[in-house]
């Protein structure tokens, strides 16, 4: 599989990732991680602290979500 915004660009890219939004496929240089906290409620209220996910995103995604 080939990187998505390398291949809008004219270059051809072996991809390593899939943007978790848009589904495209992403080379490393156009690959963005971003840390998550899942927002998970327990039924018994209690408020464990969950470990921050890794959610992988492509540029576009990352603009339009504004993800800090
Ligand atoms: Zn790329
Ligand atoms: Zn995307």
């Amino acid at each position: 599989m080939r990187c998505f915004d390398c291949i809008e660009r004219g270059h051809d890219t072996v991809a390593v990732a899939v943007c978790m939004e848009c589904g495209a496929a992403l080379c490393s240089s156009h690959t963005t991680t971003v840390a998550h906290l899942p927002h998970r409620l327990a039924g018994m209220g209690r408020a464990t602290s969950p470990a921050p996910t890794r959610r992988l995103l492509c540029r576009t995604c990352h603009r339009t979500h504004g993800a800090a």
